[in-house]
């Protein structure tokens, strides 16, 4: 293999992905980073415009306070997250966002973000949080203002990070390493503060769907976990990665329900017409107090599903006719095409392969309805979870231990996290993630400003980087002449086959859905041991071309969130979340012992893993 070109881009802050939080980021610093004639460079394996989360595309912004309008308050909305998380959350985390969320919407719409408004001027709502847009030009409008804001020159596209460097000496964080998928070029960006925000993790777990149907999950399948692999790999203490998103999707289309429930009015009811939420009131009873919290929280609602589904009462359906023949009744045809075009717009903006399978199921939804299912785990800390970095907090608001000096700064000196990759702080969304990249950026200046000074790599680290990260490449120059099939070689495989091996290991030993959610101690152990075979497998894995080679390095960032996933759930000795996973060793909520935190630190000195546990405060009464 002939050596990589070498780029080194020097920087000040350095900006890993440029999704919502890291857009969110290159706004803010640009702002602030003007003045001190600081250089903030950005850098993004797809291409800004259209990449992240977001570009799944959407139709709502799910996290307004209305504050302007005294819609909510702060406190109201850390209650409603605490709820949803079952008791534990990061409060300060969670403040921080609510109280300047709402000026990053107005920004939005500023910068001309289309969102429906009432006859009274007002953001029109679809839930409590949620304020619906016409979500197409959301993520090209958020990307042009971090362009703008730090300079087009400052974006780098198409370059994948898989390293953060740090000082051996005093262990900050000092750059980053990528490769081109372009270009056979490696690039190393030296810097004096890095944001992590690429993103939280799908794929980890085996689908729904296999075979002729791989790919086609909920959350984006682009997003393969890097902001927790760059921040385990540094060092960095992780919080709440037992944490998981399981969520009622339109079955196998995974259109989203939430217009349905809360624009709609829709219901949904099992194979036998009962509303399963009423039926399976006792299902939660033994999670008190949170059974009686209403909006019941996500897992309860999960966990009423699959008991009812166990009792044998499924499938269940969202009764989309029922809702549309509601809302329509003794409406001119006008005003139905109107609410029609709204269900429509809501999966043509974010789900296109619901209304493609509905087209080929002869399903009308306003006069068929349509099967449910619960999805495959996820790890996010954006969205109504809460996997990620264990951060500092604000100054103000940051309780005993919650503050180590700069908001949003991870426990590696001069490494910032936000968006997914902030853990402990559900329900930011896109709106939120946005947000806590401008808090983390406004940090890492701040940081900088405090901590001058200049780093030199050492080039023989870097080497060693360069030489893993095209090993793939080198294992099939060297192997693929030893068989007659390439497809089939003894010596090799592909980092698809790896990813079937990794989604079986997840769901049959870490609660995926093929075991109902369920695992125990035993169980997972066997899993880890699996995996730690898989993992040493993992020198053989090979790339016949750049796109493997990406596919290689996804594959080992998901490797990285499943070992981190498994092991804090081994850690956790109670089923805090029923319904998004089961203990069954421990199978009931545990306040008196488990109402804390499970952290966990990776040190790559010795290979070791080190779980913690920390106080969990309360804030909001
Ligand atoms: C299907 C779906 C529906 C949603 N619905 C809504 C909704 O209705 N309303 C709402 O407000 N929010 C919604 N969200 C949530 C919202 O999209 C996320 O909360 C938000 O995008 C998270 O921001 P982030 O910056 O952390 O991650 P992302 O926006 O996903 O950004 C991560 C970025 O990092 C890049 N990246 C990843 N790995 C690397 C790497 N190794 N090197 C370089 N770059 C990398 C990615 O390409 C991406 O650009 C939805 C998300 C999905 C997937």
């Amino acid at each position: 293999m002939e050596a990589p070109a070498l780029e080194v881009v020097d920087t000040d802050l350095l900006i890993l992905g440029g999704g919502m939080a890291g857009c969110g980021a290159a706004f803010e610093a640009g702002y602030w980073g003007r003045d001190k004639g600081l250089r903030v460079t950005l850098v993004e394996k797809a291409a800004v415009e259209r990449s992240g989360a977001v570009a799944m595309g959407l139709s709502a912004i799910n996290c307004y306070m209305g504050m302007r309008h005294g819609e909510n308050q702060p406190e109201d909305f850390v209650r409603y997250v605490r709820n949803d998380l079952m008791g534990l959350c990061r409060e300060d985390l969670v403040y921080d966002i609510a109280r300047h969320v709402d000026s990053t919407v107005h920004m939005f719409e500023k910068w001309g973000l289309p969102i429906f408004k009432t006859e009274d001027g007002r953001y029109k709502r679809e839930g409590r949080w949620q304020i619906m847009i016409h979500g197409e030009s959301y993520k090209p409008i958020v990307a042009e203002a971090a362009k703008k804001a730090i300079g087009a020159e400052n974006v780098y596209e198409r370059l994948f990070v898989s390293h953060v460097l740090t000082d051996e000496a005093t262990g900050r964080a000092t750059g980053a390493v990528a490769f081109s998928v372009r270009e056979h070029k490696v690039y190393v960006f030296r810097a004096r503060a890095v944001i992590s925000s690429a993103g939280g993790a799908t794929g980890v777990f085996r689908p729904h769907a296999v075979g002729e149907g791989l790919g086609r999950i909920w959350y984006a399948p682009w997003n393969t976990g890097s902001a927790y692999s760059l921040a385990i790999k540094a060092g960095a203490t992780m919080t709440q990665m037992e944490h998981r998103l399981v969520v009622t999707r339109f079955k196998d289309g995974y259109g989203p329900v939430g217009m349905w429930f809360l624009l709609f009015k829709g219901k949904v009811k099992n194979a036998y017409g009962e509303l399963y939420e009423d039926t399976q009131q006792k299902a939660i009873a033994p999670y008190a107090p949170y059974d009686k919290v209403r909006p019941i929280p996500t897992p309860l609602r999960n966990h009423q599903m699959l008991t009812d589904r166990a009792e044998g009462r499924g499938p269940h359906y969202m009764r989309t006719d029922e809702a549309l023949q509601a809302l329509t009744m003794g409406l001119d045809p006008k005003a139905v095409r109107e609410i029609e075009s709204d269900a429509w717009e809501d999966f043509l903006d974010m789900t296109m392969s619901q209304a493609l399978l509905w087209a080929s199921q002869n399903i009308d939804p306003a006069k068929v309805p349509s099967e449910l299912t619960l999805t495959e785990p996820y790890l996010m800390g954006s969205h109504s979870s809460a996997t990620g970095a264990w951060v500092s907090g604000p100054e103000d608001l940051a309780r005993d231990g919650y503050f180590w000096g700069y908001n949003r700064m991870t426990t590696v000196p001069g490494l910032f996290a936000a968006g997914d990759g902030v853990g402990g702080s559900a329900h930011k969304f896109s709106s939120g993630s946005y947000t806590e990249g401008r808090l983390a950026a406004k940090g890492a200046i701040s940081y900088m400003t405090d901590n001058p000074g200049s780093f030199e790599h050492d080039p023989a680290r870097v080497e060693e980087i360069t030489g893993e990260l095209f090993q793939p490449y080198r294992v099939f120059e060297e192997a693929h002449g030893s068989s007659t099939k390439e497809d089939i070689n003894p010596n090799y495989f592909y980092p698809k086959q790896g990813l079937h091996r990794l989604q079986k290991i997840m769901d049959e030993y870490c609660a995926g859905v093929g075991a109902n959610y369920i695992t125990n101690e035993p169980t997972l152990r066997r899993g880890m041991e699996l995996m730690e075979v898989f993992k040493e497998d993992m020198a053989k894995v090979a790339a016949r071309d750049r796109h493997e080679l990406l596919r290689c390095w996804e594959l080992r960032d998901r490797i990285w969130c499943a070992e981190a996933h498994m092991r804090h759930i081994l850690h956790r000795e109670e089923t805090r979340w029923p319904g998004y996973y089961y203990r069954m060793d421990h199978p009931k909520i545990d306040d008196e012992n488990w109402k804390v935190f499970v952290n966990s630190r990776f040190d790559a000195g010795n290979g070791g893993w080190k779980m913690s546990t920390h106080p969990c405060h309360t804030l909001v009464p």
